[in-house]
This record gives structure tokens, C-alpha cells and sequence, in this order.
């Protein structure tokens, strides 16, 4: 168990009970919590998952860029479609049809 940025134990041990376990953003179990804090301004937000930590890591914390990538992933339909994806289709569409 990681213990980090001046959390105790005691504190560790509260933050797990109070997200069940559970990772702030995607809500699955955590095997091996990490602790999330905000690097601008340095409060501990929570506890994440290791795939929501890189997740969020990777947009450096920039809120805007966070926004836009789920606005993105949820609205882009696809304008181009991959020759693999079309494959996969056509499989799947053989399969059914
Ligand atoms: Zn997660």
C-alpha cells in the first residue's frame, strides 16, 4: 500500500471506506489505489485507479482538455472508418446475416 504525499494511515484508511473501494471516477475496485491530488494547487481530491490516474495525468490536470477529450469521445461519430473496424464489420454483419 502506497502511503504518500503525508497521508497516515489513519487518513489512507478513511479515504478507502468513504469512496467503498471504489475509484473516484470510474467506480471499480481498486486493486492498488492511487492517491490523486491537484497538481496546481496540491489538496488531495481522492483515490483513483491506476487507468483514471494516468487517464486524467495525461491531460496534465487541464479541466478544458478533459471536457473537450469527453465531448469528443462522446459526439464524434466518425467521419473516417478504419480499415480495420470495416473488417470487423463485415464479419460480424456475415455472422449475422
Ligand atoms: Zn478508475
Amino acid at each position: 500500500m502506497k502511503r504518500t504525499y503525508g497521508v497516515s494511515a489513519e487518513m489512507w484508511d478513511s479515504m478507502l471506506l468513504k469512496q467503498s473501494g471504489l475509484c473516484a471516477i470510474c467506480d471499480i475496485p481498486m486493486i492498488n489505489p492511487h492517491i490523486d491530488y491537484c497538481h496546481t494547487q496540491g489538496p488531495i481530491r481522492g483515490l483513483l485507479c491506476h487507468r483514471c490516474n494516468m487517464g486524467i495525468g495525461g491531460f496534465e490536470d487541464d479541466y478544458v482538455l478533459l471536457r473537450r477529450a469527453a465531448f469528443y469521445c462522446e459526439n464524434s461519430g466518425g467521419i473516417f472508418q478504419a480499415k480495420k473496424f470495416e473488417n470487423r464489420n463485415s464479419e460480424r454483419d456475415a455472422q449475422n446475416g
